[in-house]
């Protein structure tokens, strides 16, 4: 036995053993659904526990198996999803439940599941090693940290052969046996004992094998990109309102917001009034600076695209994040 081998093996058993004692009581791993862990994914990626549970209990509250999913009409799939931002997850959601009604169940492997939409190589490992015990490590940025760390990665962790050379060291790390429980204690180590600053060494089970606490070098991982500064924009909302109707439009579904109802928006620069509301929001790659200005109904522009909403109905619409700031801030919410 190589002394490598040696280090992986008590990493592993420390890993589950740890696991054991420690995981987190999430309400997706009662058992191996997955359904439910599919749905976990997807909404917990860019988004916290704490603030993805609700969601994750709505939909599952909601849509209890994946066909009543796939039978759900999008607006009301979106209407669920609005505040999770990143909409193209919620109708690529939709869609692989359509997919997989269609296919008859779930696909059991990582190299079927990637194939679908939305579902990207992390999500894939993580359903595949969790409900049907593939031998797959699970990556995500959480996961990248801890390995990173514990290999002492000194390559570009944005680099596809970074990535291929975590998952080939990662594999001995995964308990045969229990996959899917070796993936999520990693999850569980990246999130709540190896964080991005101030990592708990002495209260994390690899760190005897772990190079970077041997080092001293926990923070010097992963290695990353400079940032680049984030797009300033401003966008003007136009806000129409006639005899208790809202007039607002569909985006697009590509882009921003894509598929909820927003007041009509330009993008050119325009005057701001003292009286127009603002706020600033900031996605991944913009800052945005959002005015919102009450017009005039009479001059409001004859596009197809803009359609009327009493109140109630504008309260069971997706709605982007800053669209209903604005609802509540004039008390309509
Ligand atoms: S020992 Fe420290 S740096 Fe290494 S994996 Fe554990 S928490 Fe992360």
């Amino acid at each position: 036995m190589t002394e490598t081998t040696i280090q992986d093996f008590n990493a592993k058993d420390s890993l589950i053993e740890w696991f054991d004692h420690h995981r987190r009581p999430l309400p997706w791993r009662k058992d191996s659904n997955p359904y439910a862990i599919w749905l976990s994914e997807i909404i917990l990626q860019q988004t916290r526990v704490d603030q993805g549970l609700p969601y994750w209990e709505r939909f599952m509250a909601t849509f209890p198996t994946v066909e009543s999913l796939a039978n759900a009409p999008s607006d009301q799939v979106m209407a669920l999803w609005a505040g999770l931002g990143y909409y193209s997850r919620a109708r690529n959601l939709h869609r692989t439940a359509q997919l997989i009604q269609e296919r008859g169940s779930f696909p059991s492997q990582s190299s079927e599941l990637v194939k679908l939409p939305g579902i990207g190589p992390y999500t894939a490992a993580a359903i595949a090693s969790i409900c049907f015990k593939e031998l797959s490590p699970a990556l995500d940025g959480n996961a990248l940290r801890v390995y990173s760390r514990y290999f002492a990665i000194a390559d570009r962790i944005d680099r596809s052969s970074t990535l291929a050379t975590i998952r080939a060291q990662a594999i001995p790390v995964l308990d045969a046996h229990r996959p899917g429980d070796s993936n999520q204690a990693i999850m569980d180590l990246g999130a709540r004992i190896c964080t991005p600053t101030q990592p708990k060494c002495p209260e994390c089970p690899l760190h005897r094998q772990c190079e970077a606490f041997r080092r001293g070098t926990m923070e010097s991982f992963p290695v990353k990109p400079s940032k680049k500064a984030p797009n300033v924009e401003d966008w003007h909302f136009h806000i129409y309102v006639d005899q208790g109707k809202f007039g607002l439009e569909k985006r697009v579904d590509q882009g921003i917001w894509g598929g909820l109802w927003s007041f009509p928006v330009a993008i050119a620069p325009e005057a701001a009034t003292a009286t127009a509301l603002r706020c600033t929001h900031l996605l991944s790659h913009k800052k945005l600076t959002l005015f919102f200005h009450e017009k005039d109904v009479v001059k409001v522009p004859m596009t197809p695209a803009v359609q009327w909403f009493s109140l109630e109905e504008v309260k069971n619409l997706g709605l982007p994040v800053p669209i209903r700031w604005w609802f509540e801030e004039k008390n309509y919410f």
